[in-house]
This record gives C-alpha cells, structure tokens and sequence, in this order.
C-alpha cells in the first residue's frame, strides 16, 4: 500500500482559477518525489494541499490508506521548509532549532540532545550559539531544516528551499540535501523549477504545466524515454534540439540535409505523408563526422561557447538552428561547415499536432 496517495486531485481556487487537474500520484514510505515544471505550473498548490494549507477541491488524498482531506496539517505530521528561511532573529540557532518542541513541552534533556544530533546531521554544531543575521544563506537555510526534521515526522516537505542561495552554494546544499535524506529516511516530497535539482535528487520526478501532470518517472526514464515534446524539451541542458516540419516524400529537411524517417519509422512513415513532426535529438547526443548507422548532418558552425570540459557549438542549416554538445579538444571553428551524425537510438520523434512522442 502506497504511503501517500492522491487520487483525481483538483484545486480550482475561489476565483473560479482551475490550478491542479486530476493529479494522480502514490508515494512509497522513505520515496524522495520532486515536482517541477515552469512558474505558475501548479506544483506549489498540490504541495500545499499535501500540506493540509490548502482545501483539495476534489479528489481522495490518503495516508496509509486513509482519507486525509479533511485532516490538519498538524495530524498530517508534515513538517515543511519554505523558500524564505522565516527564523526567529532574536533566537540562537538552537533555539531555532528546538522551538517546536518546546512549545510541545518535550523534556529540556530530550531537546538537547535532538538539537545536538540535528545540528550534527546538518554541520551546524560550532554555530548553535549564533544569531541568523550572524550565518551566511545556506547557513541559515540549513536551520530551516533543521527547524523540520528534528520533529521526526513521516513526511518532508519542502518549497524551493535553495532558491534563495547563489550558484555554488545551491549546488552545496543540494548534496547536503540527499545526504540528509539518505540520513533520515524521511518521505519527502519537493517543489523546484530547476531541472538540475529535480535530476539529482529525485527517486521520481513527476514534471507538471499548465496544471497537468505531464509525466511521472525516474531521472532516468524521463531524460531517455520522455513522454512529449515538453518533457523532452525540460529535462537535459542545454534542452534537446527540436526540428519541426512537413513530412515530404517521407522525410523532413533540416536545411539541405534530408532525413529519411523510413529509417526509423519503417513503413509507418506513410501515416505521417504532410503531417507536422517533431525530429528530437539531444545536445550530447551526437558524434563528430559521417556515419552509417544513424543520421548524418552537416551544418555552419555559427558559435562556439567553451565550457571547460565541453563546447556548445551553435549550427544553422537554411533558417534551422540546433546546438551540439562537443568534447572542448573536439571545438571547431567558426563559419565553416560541421559534421555529424545521430545515432538511431539517440533521434526522438514527437507528433507535431499532440507532440506526444511515436513510439518506435
Ligand atoms: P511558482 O514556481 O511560480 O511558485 P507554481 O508551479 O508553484 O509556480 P502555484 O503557486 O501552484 O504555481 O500556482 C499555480 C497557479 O494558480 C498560478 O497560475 C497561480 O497564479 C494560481 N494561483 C495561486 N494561488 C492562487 C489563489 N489564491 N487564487 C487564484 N489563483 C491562484
């Protein structure tokens, strides 16, 4: 039996706005889920409805098996970290830390030590005399969670909580955040824009527009097997490289290179005669020079951005533009033709009306 269900969930705020639409999801004790998608998507909204912040218009949520729509946020035993860190500037760090269950009325001795080995697990230890406005922002977002998972309840939830941290320090708590888990064996369940986060965290991912869960799946599934165009296109950095177009002849132009879909699509490649499709690769995907097995290209090397250990290398073909990802010994120059080829497993083909992928 699943931990956490949601089942049909639907949020249509008072304003008549309908935000989450038939949200399916079950959660295994001890799973790390991340929700993602663009601002505006709808992961905040299911995470606080998890939270018990929020009414579920419609739709069963349970826990362990039960009916929880009704229940509070404390019944729920949620605890949850929010993106802005909202300590108590007057109170020490361990204060901060051993609030909830002080004002619960837990033993001074129990508290002391659940500070002691919360402090331990976040590396907190030498700061628990300080005030906030002494720690720098991952510091004092490290208290935040302190502040949650010293209550030792099942579930973890937590709001972008490193949104408001620079680059290296994101990347620090990010790790400081698996690390926590692997600690604590929490359920948790947390809400980020950033596909890098979602990929290095998540057991599963379930990445959401528009208030639609687009797809559910781990890393892996979704960076190998996306379901769609916008999944596709979210997941992986740069994003995979789309070429649009009508199938002529039973191919598609990427300037005047032809690709012949019968190569992957075999005779289904007929269905598709002067239907929109959407030919995906991925950056990294490809390799220098011709090939057999796959598509070869050619192109203009536009530009080229050195990245260390690799290069963005920026083509154009006629009016179509892709990016390749190329190890930094392998950069080439600029305004001279570059090719390539795609290995067949590596093309993706999407449906240019539903811009689901075609199954091959
Ligand atoms: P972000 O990353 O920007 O926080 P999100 O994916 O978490 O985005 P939500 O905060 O869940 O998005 O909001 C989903 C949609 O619901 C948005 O279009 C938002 O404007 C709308 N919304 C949020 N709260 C309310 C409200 N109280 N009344 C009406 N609409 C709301």
């Amino acid at each position: 039996m699943a931990y956490i269900a949601l089942k049909n969930i639907n949020k249509i705020y008072p304003n008549g706005f309908h935000a989450v639409h038939n949200f399916n999801l079950e959660i295994a004790k001890g799973e790390f889920v991340v929700f993602v998608g663009p601002s505006g998507c709808g992961k905040s909204t299911t995470l606080r409805m998890i939270a018990g912040l929020e009414d579920i218009s419609n739709g069963e949520f349970l826990l362990n098996g039960k009916r929880a729509n009704e229940m509070g946020p404390r019944e729920r035993e949620v605890a949850m970290v929010f993106q802005s860190y909202a300590l108590y500037p007057q109170m020490t760090v361990y204060d901060n830390i051993a609030f909830g269950l002080t004002l619960q009325g837990v033993d001074e001795d129990v508290i002391e030590e659940r500070v002691q080995n919360t402090a331990r697990i976040l590396g907190l230890t030498d700061y628990l005399d300080r005030l906030p406005r002494a720690l720098s922002g991952g510091q004092r977002q490290r208290v935040a969670i302190g502040r949650a998972i010293i209550r030792k309840v099942g579930i973890f939830l937590m709001d972008e909580p490193l949104s408001n941290l620079d680059a290296k320090q994101r990347v620090t708590m990010r790790y400081e955040i698996a690390q926590i888990h692997q600690e604590t064996g929490a359920t948790t369940i947390y809400v980020t824009h950033d596909q890098t986060e979602a990929m290095t965290l998540a057991d599963r991912i379930v990445v959401m527009k528009d208030g639609y869960v687009q797809q559910i799946g781990t890393p892996y599934e979704l960076y190998f097997q996306p379901a769609n165009v916008f999944v596709a296109g979210f997941i992986g950095e740069p994003p995979m490289n789309f070429l649009r177009g009508k199938v002529q002849n039973g191919a598609l132009r990427f300037g005047d290179n032809l690709l012949d879909l019968s190569r992957k699509l075999g005779e289904r490649v007929k269905d598709y005669e002067g239907k929109e499709l959407v030919f995906g690769f991925r950056p990294e995907a490809i390799r220098l020079g011709a090939a057999e097995e796959g598509y070869t290209l050619t192109a203009q090397v536009e530009l080229t951005e050195m990245l260390g250990d690799n290069t963005n290398v920026y083509i154009t073909s006629g009016g179509d533009q892709a990016i390749l990802k190329v190890d930094s010994h392998d950069t080439p120059e600029t305004d001279v033709p570059i090719t390539f080829h795609i290995p067949m497993e590596s093309v993706y083909l999407f449906d240019g009306e539903t811009e689901n992928v075609i199954s091959v």
